[in-house]
């Protein structure tokens, strides 16, 4: 009898037992990691040497016989807004221009791998300094920033300068031209593949020539380009170009992409 009892004592008391470290197990906490701020990833030295770009040629890289013109000069029909409206931003002599608090737009378009040329200038009047100075951006296939900002005579954190990669790669060196100048980026890129849990097999990597000068070279590109946070990797497909609504009047011209 007494036996049994103790036999059935423990098969009641095991459980619990179990159940209780399982709870304690559940319960257990760890230190959580500091909440991220700007300022933990914006690095500022070296400061890219000045490379002052050669002449701008009378006309504008026109587009060769197998590109996809994103933009001629005339309209905005192969753009829309974020909510896949009509783009709202304004065209007038040839070029558009930001129009601030609208929302950035995007091609209707989406690409994987592709040459894209695409001109822009930052308002000739200067305004503001740091990022708060002509900022922009060409985002590729809609998630990677390629950063736009007046770098002429306008230090900011290096990883934020035009021609870096947001964030995360600065440039080789600082090609801009004067406010009111035309800037050329002529961007080569090639899309990540994916594995089957959402990591990069191989991730995103990008050539940019700014101005004709070489400012990123081969660049892996780490995940999204956030203000506050490190790179996140998120699995996609195909996506845009897409251009940043920063508030600043920043224009474009003579957009076209070649798909490899
Ligand atoms: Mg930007």
């Amino acid at each position: 009898m007494m036996k049994k009892v103790l036999i059935y004592g423990i098969l009641v008391i095991l459980p619990i037992c179990f159940s209780v470290s399982a709870d304690a197990q559940t319960k257990k906490e760890y230190p959580k990691p500091e909440p991220m701020t700007p300022k933990m990833t914006e690095f500022w030295t070296p400061q890219p040497k000045i490379v002052t770009p050669g002449k701008t040629a009378k006309e504008a890289t026109p587009a060769p016989s197998d590109a996809i013109v994103l933009f001629d000069g005339k309209d905005l029909s192969a753009w829309t807004g974020e909510k896949g409206d009509p783009a709202p931003w304004i065209v007038a002599n040839g070029v558009f221009t930001v129009k601030s608090g609208t929302g950035s737009i995007m091609t209707k378009q989406k690409f994987e791998n592709f040459q894209l040329h695409i001109e822009w200038r930052v308002p000739a009047d200067v305004k503001g300094e740091g990022q708060g100075r002509g900022n922009s951006g060409v985002y590729l296939q809609g998630i990677y920033e390629l950063q736009v900002l007046d770098s002429y005579e306008n230090e900011t954190y290096i990883n934020g300068m035009a021609g870096s990669i947001y964030k995360q790669s600065p440039p080789l060196v600082n090609a801009m031209r004067k406010p009111g100048e035309w800037n050329t980026y002529d961007v080569i890129y090639s899309a990540p593949i994916f594995k089957e849990d959402g990591t990069y097999r191989i991730p995103p990597m990008v050539t940019v020539l700014f101005n004709g000068v070489l400012v990123q070279y081969n660049t892996i590109i780490h995940g999204t380009t956030p203000y506050i946070g490190f790179p996140a990797v998120n699995k996609h497909d195909a996506g845009p170009i897409l251009l940043q609504d920063h508030g600043d009047a920043i224009s474009f011209r003579n957009i076209w992409l070649r798909e490899l």
